[in-house]
């Protein structure tokens, strides 16, 4: 990279110190955590008790909150914000756009005698009214009824946000429409989950258990790269595209394999501690930190937590990582794939469920009893990821998870789950019937069904499947580092309810019909697994015979977004949603219209940004160069030399130049499309012409680079960006 910048990014990282860095607050974790929350605890201390109960009612069994009651926890909640600095307050939701928004409003009133003082009423705790107009809405809401309103979700806790000098309250709400359609992402995760309880509450009865409700829960780990940040505002493609348009390969990529795991560099190990700091304080679990595989790649990962609470919990996990790195003099990327030719970022989402004792339905147990439960949780979903795999693609698809998944390095785009040898074999011979014993000891009988008792670590380690079960819960890999948990969690509860739902049914009515529990189950279970087996692969998820054998088997191969977008909105999954009231046909369709829209935004953008870039960054150079070689055979020449080699330079030199134009000039036609106002029209335009011209254009682009010198190349490099720490 030219010059200056490269100087300066170098210089800034040879005299960056720790002691610069605020002391690692992780050692002070027990202290702090939660200390910037209204959790139980503090609930406890300040509430008066019937508020406190009536509170606690709603958030275990989603009871109403009547207004006395909200008026008393608002005035609860504002004094303890009042006492830790704050002076705002904030409706925080999760609008249909990826990120999270806040509008701040004061707590300040004016009394009228010219002072003010603090307020903040039940009315105001319980519902928001920020202008709606400017968030997508699918076509859901028309500018006439423009007005959206946010609802207060007590089953989140609030917390405060401490930015530069202020500190403000933050609510976490739904927002819907003033019809009452969800606007939102969250709104139909607390729909989903609701279902999913329901349904789940039916088979635990059959199965003698008092439980009430069922909730799921996830730990989602987050993969992310840090880069310097002087690297990171060289390069308009990252602050624009949140990846790299052109960037040759570097000689060293990942290939050596020495990343993983290896040891934390000192200034992106106080940004860790800085973030872990920040988000104990505001009650994110965060456990695990480490390398990941590529070069400067990371993870982060929580203790799991009711999905809900973790779906907020992971934004504030995003934003933190952003937020704290420019403190460090880094830049954090959390596009699914920044750098081409090293491996991409995804989030794996652990799921499970759990009673309202907290046991943990997908736990094989100690008792024949508890396991055979424990089959028929995990039977429901391997059917459901076997029915409704379209759904479950469609819910990670976006044009950034379109450069990870099946890249030989993620999951591929089909949809299959690995069972590990054990669980596969327990479930081969109930499918075969009467089997007695497994290959791993222990007994299998299907009238008494009893398991060997199985290690947590059951569920060996398969980096290639996109849906895995590792011993106690399911991994989706699939999920993208950039995008929310929220409609993956949503796909995935929909999808086991439809299947818990269908199981209960059959159940019940064979238990009605004198059948005892555990023949029931015996019956059940082979025909469940006979029809839903194909969804099962323990093999390599990256090979090429896995796709021929995927397509034998009948599973989908949506290879991108625009082939997997569909499914949303596929009928039987607007039947199924309809059904368990999780959105309406208007609200799935206008996810649907949203997601279409970002995938052409997000490739308009890249295809616009990659004219800029080679015409006002990389031809230049290149000319720069390709005039000094031109004067320089010129002058060889002119003493009476032949330049035979400088020559034959110019002229790879001269072919590269012409072609970059040629390329540029295909992409900015290919960019003149408008899809005749069909969205679909425009998005498969941008995947079948559109994203081939950038292809082309990248690769003269990268060939260039390896050509024009490091002085006079304007952007910071692969070899550069990914190893200079
Ligand atoms: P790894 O997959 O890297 O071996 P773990 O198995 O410890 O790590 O867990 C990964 C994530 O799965 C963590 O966030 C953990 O809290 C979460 N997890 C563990 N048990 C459950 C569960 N019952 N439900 C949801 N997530 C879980
Ligand atoms: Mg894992």
């Amino acid at each position: 990279m030219g010059s200056t910048v490269l100087g300066e990014a170098i210089s800034a990282i040879r005299d960056w110190s720790v002691t610069e860095a605020k002391e690692p607050r992780a050692s002070r974790a027990a202290e702090s955590f939660g200390s910037l929350v209204f959790s139980d605890a503090v609930q406890q201390t300040r509430l008066p008790k019937p508020a406190y109960h009536a509170l606690r009612r709603t958030i275990t069994h989603g009871e109403a909150l009547d207004h006395s009651v909200a008026d008393a926890v608002a005035s609860a909640m504002k004094e303890w914000a009042v006492e830790h600095g704050a002076t705002h307050y904030t409706h925080w939701f999760q609008p249909l756009t990826g990120i999270t928004a806040e509008k701040h409003d004061s707590f300040l009133a004016p009394t009228g005698d010219g002072k003010a003082v603090a307020e903040f009423s039940g009315k105001e705790l319980i519902r928001g009214e920020p202008d709606a107009s400017s968030f997508p809405s699918g076509g859901m809401r028309s500018t006439f009824e423009a007005r959206g309103y946010t609802a207060w979700d007590p089953t989140s806790p609030p917390w405060l946000l401490k930015s530069g000098n202020s500190t403000t309250l933050v609510i976490p709400t739904a927002f819907v429409s003033w019809t009452g359609e969800a606007l939102d992402k969250k709104t139909p995760l607390l729909r989903s989950m609701e279902a999913l309880s329901k349904q789940a509450v039916r088979i635990l009865k059959l199965f003698g258990s008092t439980a009430e409700r069922v909730i799921t829960t996830c730990g989602p780990e987050q993969e992310y790269f840090l880069i310097d940040r002087y690297f990171y505002l060289s390069r308009p493609d990252l602050i624009n595209a949140g990846r790299t348009l052109f960037g040759a390969k570097p000689p060293k990529g990942q290939e050596l394999e020495d990343q993983y795991f290896g040891a934390i560099p000192d200034r992106v190990m106080a940004f860790m501690s800085e973030v872990e700091g920040e988000l104990y304080k505001v009650g994110v679990p965060v456990k695990t930190r480490h390398n990941e595989v590529a070069p400067s790649q990371y993870e982060i990962a929580p203790v799991f937590e009711n999905a809900n609470v973790a779906t907020d919990h992971q934004m504030m996990v995003m934003e933190t990582l952003k937020r704290s790195a420019p403190k460090f003099g880094l830049a954090c990327l959390l596009h699914e794939k920044p750098f081409a030719g090293v491996n991409g970022s995804g989030k794996h989402l652990n799921w499970s469920m759990s009673d309202g004792e907290g046991n943990n339905l997908l736990g094989p147990g100690a008792s024949p009893h508890d396991n055979m439960q424990f089959l028929v949780f995990c039977a429901a979903v391997i059917r459901a990821v076997n029915k409704w795999q379209g759904l479950l693609r469609a819910s990670i698809a976006s044009a950034g998870n379109d450069h990870r998944l099946g890249a030989n390095e993620a999951p591929p785009a089909i949809l299959s789950i690995f069972l590990g040898d054990m669980l596969t074999d327990i479930f081969e011979q109930i499918e075969k019937g009467g089997a007695k014993s497994t290959k791993h000891g222990g007994e299998l009988d299907t009238g008494v069904l009893v398991l060997p008792k199985l290690p947590r670590d059951a569920g060996d380690r398969n980096r290639t499947s996109p849906f895995a079960f590792t011993g106690n819960k399911f991994e989706f890999r699939a999920v993208s580092a950039n995008q929310s948990i929220g409609y993956p969690n949503v796909a995935l509860n929909v999808a086991v309810t439809e299947s818990l739902d269908y199981m209960a049914t059959e159940l019940e009515k064979a238990v009605k019909g004198g059948k005892s529990l555990q023949q029931a189950v015996a019956d059940l279970l082979p025909k469940v697994i006979k029809e839903n087996k194909r969804i099962i692969f323990n093999g390599n998820g990256y090979s090429k015979e896995w796709e021929k054998e995927a397509g034998k088997r009948g599973l989908l191969n949506l290879k991108n977004t625009v082939d997997a977008l569909p499914q949303l909105v596929a009928p039987p999954v607007v039947a199924m949603f309809e059904k368990y009231k999780i959105l309406n046909d208007r609200e799935l369709h206008a996810r649907y219209e949203i997601m279409v829209e970002t995938y052409n935004k997000t490739v308009n953008v890249e295809g616009q940004l990659m004219v800029l870039m080679a015409n006002r960054y990389i031809l230049p150079a290149a000319l720069d160069y390709q005039t000094r070689v031109a004067e320089s055979v010129a002058a060889v020449k002119a003493a009476g030399g032949k330049s035979i080699e400088g020559k034959k330079t110019l002229d790879v030199l001269t072919r590269h130049v012409d072609e970059l134009r040629r390329r540029t000039d295909k992409l900015a036609h290919a960019l003149d499309h408008d899809g005749n106002g069909s969205a679909e029209k425009h998005a498969k335009h941008f995947r079948d012409v559109v994203i081939p011209a950038m292809g082309a254009l990248r690769e003269t682009g990268d060939q260039l680079e390896l050509m024009v010198p490091h002085g006079t190349w304007p952007l910071a490099t692969y070899r550069e960006m990914l190893f200079i720490k």
